[in-house]
Order: structure tokens, then C-alpha cells, then sequence
């Protein structure tokens, strides 16, 4: 009698479809209590923020324009990250703040945008 050992591999398919990919140009809002925006990125779907924080000095570039901080259209993530970054400690609660502006800014959105008729 020979054991046989299960060599099966299970081959299943992780259909993680996390991948929300919007294909329309719909903006995320970047709280404005916290960056202040200034325009867009040419060519690109982002657009330049300057962050509001106290004693963030925003970069100057060799030709002395300002350098802000580039944020994707569908992605508040950069500007999250920065913002958190001026609370590595947690100290100042920037998380939380951040959270309740984007809430107060999504149901100012969902209000704005409940009816648009074809
Ligand atoms: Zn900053």
C-alpha cells in the first residue's frame, strides 16, 4: 500500500476586485480647512495644493516658483499622508480630524449632487 501524498494545489483565483477604477472625472474634495488649492497639474489628473499647516513651509524649486503638494483627482491620499505627517505621534489628533473634515465634506456632496436630470 502506497501512500499517496495530496499534491494537489489548490489554484484558487483570489478575485481581490478591489480595484474601484473611476471612469469618470469625479474629483475627491481635499479639506480646505487643511490645503488650499492652486490649480491644476497640466496633463495630469491632480491638482497642487499648499498645505495650511503651521510651520510647513512649502519647497521652493531652483526657478523659484513654489513647489505644492501634487494630489490625484481620486485620491485624497497624499494629502492625508501629509497632513498626518505633521502628527507622527499622534499627538495632535490630526487622524481624527481628518476624518470628520472628509465627513463633513462628503455629506455637503451627497446633498449637493442628489438630482441631476439627463
Ligand atoms: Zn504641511
Amino acid at each position: 500500500m502506497s501512500s499517496s501524498s495530496c499534491d494537489e494545489t489548490e489554484n484558487d483565483a483570489e478575485n481581490v476586485g478591489d480595484k474601484s477604477f473611476s471612469n469618470s472625472d469625479k474629483k475627491v474634495d481635499i479639506p480646505a480647512e487643511f490645503f488650499e488649492y492652486h490649480g491644476n497639474v497640466h496633463g495630469k489628473k491632480a491638482r497642487f495644493y499648499k498645505c495650511l499647516f503651521e510651520g510647513c513651509k512649502t519647497k521652493v524649486k531652483k526657478d523659484g516658483t513654489l513647489k505644492y503638494l501634487i494630489v490625484k483627482n481620486d485620491s485624497r491620499y497624499n494629502a492625508k499622508r501629509h497632513y498626518l505627517a505633521h502628527d507622527p505621534g499622534g499627538k495632535l489628533g490630526h487622524k481624527d480630524k481628518w476624518r470628520s473634515a472628509i465627513a463633513k465634506n462628503s455629506n455637503k456632496e451627497n446633498l449637493d449632487v442628489i438630482s441631476r436630470g439627463p
